[in-house]
């Protein structure tokens, strides 16, 4: 019988590390706690420094991860309870109740069509609203929908029934309770990334205050030909495109008051995005307010040359002091310090100003690790204490892998991942 890891955490990071996994013969257990996995990539329009299309390359890892007979996924789900010591670990996966048997759902969408409750969805970024029956977005892996207990008024109050009624498949059951799996598991590993930090608390960035202020993430969705406006590129206070683009850089991070470590992947997506508007607005013009440009890895200075030179991209070493509403109400006034000996205070206009929050680890990532009994970093990331084995935890047969660990971006995290699955085998197989 093949010895079984846990892979908590269904992005990137955690899909490369269950299908390499899977690949050397592991019972693989990735448990998501998402209805789908894919993690931020699959918000994410195109990739630094190729620009490669994101899902175009996350896509097919995720039908891989899915269909490989060596992967079992355990979506809209959590590890509860873990207990033993390694390599004798028995993991508690606690498996929601989505209200859909997705053996008999075909996706096919004609519930969601028909409900009538409508809410912010989070995977636009909440730049627009699903329903209470959803699929999280078209390309989502199982492709099956879920009904979000918290909203549906046939859940909460008995007072509904369209999507049982509409459903041919018969899908829908109202009945269905949460369930516990027991696993004993060799190892497990702990993939489980970032969120964003909530910059309204740094009110001078005008987030939530100026409407044509939003969050690079947001962005990402706006950019999207899937997203929220359909990949065109407008501002929320008149639905114009904007022809001069602000960005401002280390949001709350480097910052002692909220996080003082550097969020590692924002100089480059910045520098994505710039380019990237372009081939939304061509006579767009944008400028990046910075405090250090951190372009280090393999063609990355290259990506920022070619950005300023072929794509005109303005770079200003400074950190804006004030974002306020323009006085229509339509885009937004930043107020800065120029550098040099003539340094002095600038207000300029911009249409449109784009927030590079930092980036933390995931909600719920400190109670996970207490479950786990691992440490975390002064940072609050999920401690890695060995140089000679980065992907070590605090405990033996626990590894982290991708942002959980650290902020990193995508080919780090799939290293990151690579090595993890080595690593699992060097110690199950008798290594050090
Ligand atoms: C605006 C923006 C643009 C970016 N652009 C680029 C780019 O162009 N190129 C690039 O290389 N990088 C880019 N990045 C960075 C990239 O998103 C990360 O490197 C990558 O997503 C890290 O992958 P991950 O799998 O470690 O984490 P994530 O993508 O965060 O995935 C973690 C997964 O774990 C799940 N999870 C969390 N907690 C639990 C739990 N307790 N139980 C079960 N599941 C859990 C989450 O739901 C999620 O699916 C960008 C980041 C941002 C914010
Ligand atoms: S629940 Fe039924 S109607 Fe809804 S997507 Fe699935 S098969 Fe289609
Ligand atoms: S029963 Fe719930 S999920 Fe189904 S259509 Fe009504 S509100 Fe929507």
């Amino acid at each position: 019988m093949s010895k079984k890891v846990v892979v908590i955490g269904g992005g990137i990071a955690g899909i490369q590390a269950s299908l390499d996994l899977a690949d050397m013969g592991y019972e693989v257990h990735l448990v998501e706690r998402s209805p789908s996995i894919g993690g931020r990539m699959a918000q994410l329009d195109k990739t630094f420094p190729t620009n490669d299309c994101s899902l175009c390359i996350l896509s097919p890892k995720m039908i891989m991860c899915a269909g490989h007979e060596n992967v079992k996924l355990h979506v809209y789900s959590e590890v509860v309870g873990i207990s033993g010591e390694f390599p004798k670990l028995k993991v508690t996966i606690k498996e929601k109740a989505r209200f859909v048997n997705i053996s008999k759902c075909t996706g096919c969408g004609d519930c969601v069509a028909k409900c009538p409750v409508k809410v912010p969805n989070e995977f636009e970024e909440k730049l627009s609203k699903r329903r209470a029956i959803y699929l999280p977005f078209p390309q989502a892996v199982p492709r099956k929908v879920t009904i979000d207990a918290e909203h549906c008024t046939m859940i909460k109050s008995g007072k509904c029934g369209i999507c049982k009624k509409v459903c041919q498949a018969g899908a829908i059951e109202y009945d269905q309770k949460d369930s516990t799996v027991v696993l004993d598991a060799s190892a497990v590993v702990v993939a489980t990334g970032f969120d964003l930090a909530d910059v309204t608390v740094l009110s001078q960035y005008g987030l939530g205050i100026c409407k044509d202020v939003v969050t690079s993430l947001q962005l990402e969705r706006i950019l999207s030909a899937s997203g929220p406006t359909g990949g065109h590129l407008v501002r929320a206070s008149d639905g114009k495109e904007p022809r001069k683009l602000g960005f401002v850089q280390c949001v709350g991070s480097r910052d002692e008051k909220m996080y003082k470590y550097c969020s590692s992947v924002c100089c480059m997506y910045a520098t994505k995005e710039s380019i990237l508007v372009r081939e939304h607005v061509p006579d767009i013009n944008s400028t990046i307010f910075y405090m250090d440009m951190r372009a280090t890895g393999k063609g990355f200075q290259e990506f920022v040359q070619r950005a300023e030179k072929n794509y005109g991209v303005r770079y200003i070493r400074s950190r804006p002091a004030k974002v306020q509403p323009a006085n229509d109400g339509s885009g937004v006034l930043v107020t800065y310090e120029t550098r040099g000996l003539a340094g002095e205070q600038v207000t300029e206009e911009f249409d449109m100003l784009v927030l590079c929050p930092a980036l933390v680890p995931s909600s719920g990532a400190p109670d996970l690790a207490k479950l786990l009994r691992i440490e975390l970093d002064d940072d609050r990331f999920l401690r890695t204490p060995s140089l000679r084995h980065p992907v070590d935890s605090s405990m033996k047969g626990i590894l982290i892998c991708g942002f959980a660990g650290a902020p990193m971006d995508i080919p780090d995290s799939v290293a990151q991942a690579s090595g993890v699955a080595a690593r699992v085998a060097e110690l199950l197989e008798g290594g050090a």
